[in-house]
């Protein structure tokens, strides 16, 4: 099978899996031939349509890289979790938040039948270690997709403690799994709505002895905090944890300032890389630039 460099996706089926989250399921020709990366946090850059077309335009290759080199403007794209793929029946799902505003949200919500989008190569970051006796997996409703999956996907015994935060009691999710799992969902907070209980929750939680690995998706700001948690006061090597900004609050503000010092940014995280250090401590230094600008 080719490695193809986008895929357009139909729409075959959409469904309100839950109070504020919609499931649009995906097949066609292209999706048949989707190559998946098996992570469980899998995602891939959805594109849309623009004013006045009825399908998102192709991409092209320039030095092995896929994207829109010649199209102007270039299409509003936004990352989403590949909650599942049937290889089998060539189907692919999707689970969006419904929040307010917004190029992907607006879309699902009007999700029909016979629309298409555009999709890129999957890349992904949960990797745990081998030596991992546990797991705390902590999630807002972004993240949702991906821990459904990885609780899903756990190996028989394997032991994790979800922490998930949704805007309400209908939008708690079942998972089947072999795995041995807890839940402590929280409701009513995060998700754009009010300030996220996360960083308290997780700072109550009594870690589990052992070697353990933490996994979180959700907002940037909260995410922050909760990195600098596990990195600084616990500790924690970076093989240990993937602390992941999914969303921003106000991203609109965020992206202004951030044009200004984007630059300067790409050019800390290259020099790390230059000198030796991993993408993830790169990725620290970036965000420790950042938020020395007040980003
Ligand atoms: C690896 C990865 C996987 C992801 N997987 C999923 C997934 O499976 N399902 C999913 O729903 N999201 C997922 N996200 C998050 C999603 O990409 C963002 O929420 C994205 O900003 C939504 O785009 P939009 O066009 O709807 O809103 P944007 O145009 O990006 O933003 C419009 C406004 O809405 C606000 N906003 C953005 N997202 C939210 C939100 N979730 N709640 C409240 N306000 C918001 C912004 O601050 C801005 O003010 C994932 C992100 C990453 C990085």
């Amino acid at each position: 099978m080719t490695d193809k460099g986008f895929y357009f996706a139909e729409v075959v089926a959409t469904e309100q899996l839950s109070t504020h989250m919609v499931r649009v399921t995906f097949g066609g020709n292209d999706v048949a031939q989707y190559v998946s990366n098996g992570a469980p946090d899998e995602c891939v850059t959805i594109f849309f349509a623009r004013d006045g077309e009825e399908r998102p335009p192709a991409m092209t290759v320039v030095d092995g890289q896929w994207w829109y080199h010649d199209v102007e403007p270039v299409p509003e794209g936004r990352n989403y979790t590949v909650r599942r793929f049937d290889a089998d029946a060539g189907l692919l799902v999707i689970d969006f938040v419904a929040h307010e505003g917004g190029v992907a949200a607006t879309w699902a919500l009007q999700a029909a039948a016979g629309q298409v989008v555009l999709w890129t190569r999957p890349r992904s970051w949960y990797d745990i270690p081998d030596t991992a006796q546990w797991q705390l997996l902590v999630a807002d409703m972004t993240g949702l997709p991906a821990l459904g999956r990885v609780i899903e996907e756990l190996p028989a015994g394997a032991k994790v403690h979800a922490i998930v935060e949704v805007l309400e009691r209908g939008d708690i999710q079942q998972f089947e799994t072999a795995g041995e799992v807890t839940y402590d969902w929280r409701f009513g907070s995060g998700n754009g709505d009010s300030a996220s209980v996360l960083e308290g929750v997780v700072r109550e939680y009594v870690l589990p002895e052992g070697e353990g690995y933490v996994w979180f998706a959700g907002e940037a700001a909260v995410s922050r905090a909760v990195r600098k948690y596990f990195r600084k006061e616990l500790g924690y090597a970076v093989a240990h944890f993937e602390i992941i900004g999914y969303w921003r609050v106000n991203s609109e503000q965020w992206l202004e300032k951030y044009k200004q010092y984007q630059e300067e940014a790409i050019a800390v995280y290259d020099g790390a890389l230059e000198a030796g250090r991993s993408e993830a401590e790169a990725s620290e230094e970036f965000d420790a630039m950042l938020e020395r600008v007040g980003l």
